[in-house]
């Protein structure tokens, strides 16, 4: 239970990695608070599992990560933040060229912008708690690229260098920042890809899967949610107290090609 008495909040946790993040810092004895965009039934179900599973306390919060102000106000309705882990991010596939401009604003401004807000807002919480950790789930595409995912790669290379700014302006302070790069993962964005590059390539689901989902990934294994939620553990714990400013790859050896 080495993080009994912390509060982490999640952003876009209602699935994915970011329920899986949330269920494995609940399981090390975090109190959570989950987010998205809904705000349904099963969204507060959802808290309400973790809660009692875990015997911790979790709740859920609604709020539009595309939206600057919903985002500062998430760090406001929780009132405590001790780890932040922004998770939030859609992806869409398209040429540079046939690029819907309204689909590059909205994946910059969940992916990347909603970062700068909720960090905006929780470090004076993390300073008045003098304690803080900030951990960025950006992607194996913050480091490499791949074609027609250009308002994606950029915003994920965007919240590498936020996660860097941050790091040097709480250097001093008991405050990390840290950035997350999965491989591909097989979540909900990860399995709604599966069915058009079936058919784009002709080919089975266990071949998309091998040869094209993870023609980079060497180890040919999807990363798991609770390979993620381990390393946001350690990124939490002491040991990781000097590790700053950096990113962590959870991608099968993809950045080592
Ligand atoms: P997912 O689609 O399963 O989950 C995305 C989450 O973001 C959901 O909870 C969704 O509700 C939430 N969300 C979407 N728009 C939102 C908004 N406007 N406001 C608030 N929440 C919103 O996807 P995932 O694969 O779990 O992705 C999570 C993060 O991990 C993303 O940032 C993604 O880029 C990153 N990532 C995923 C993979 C992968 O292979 N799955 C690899 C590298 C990085």
């Amino acid at each position: 239970m080495e993080l009994k008495g912390k509060t982490a909040v999640i952003t876009g946790s209602n699935s994915g990695i970011g329920l899986g993040v949330a269920r494995e810092l609940a399981k090390a004895g975090a109190n959570v608070v989950l987010n998205s965009f809904t705000d349904n039934d099963e969204d507060h179900a959802l808290a309400a599992d973790i809660g009692s599973e875990f015997g911790v306390e979790a709740r859920y919060i609604k709020a539009d990560m595309s939206k600057p102000d919903e985002c500062r106000a998430l760090i406001e309705k929780a009132g405590v933040c001790d780890i932040l882990v922004n998770n939030a991010g859609i992806q869409y596939v398209a040429g540079i060229d046939e690029f819907p401009v309204e689909k590059w604003d909205a994946i910059i401004a969940i992916n990347m912008s909603s970062a700068f807000h909720t960090t905006a807002a929780a470090l004076p919480v993390m300073r008045k708690a003098g304690w803080g950790r900030v951990i960025n789930i950006a992607s194996a595409h913050g480091l490499t690229a791949s074609p027609y995912k250009s308002a994606y790669v950029a915003a994920k290379h965007g919240v590498v260098g936020l996660t860097k700014v941050t790091a040097l302006e709480t250097a001093e302070e008991p405050i990390t920042a840290n950035a997350i790069c999965p491989g591909y993962v097989l979540t909900p964005l990860v399995e709604k890809q599966i069915p058009d590059t079936m058919k784009k390539y002709n080919m089975g689901r266990d071949e998309v899967i091998r040869n094209v989902l993870l023609e980079r990934q060497p180890s040919k294994e999807f990363a798991t949610v609770e390979q993620l939620g381990g390393t946001c553990i350690f990124l939490a714990s002491d040991h990781a107290a000097q590790i700053t400013g950096t990113t962590i790859s959870v991608d099968g050896g993809w950045t080592a090609l």
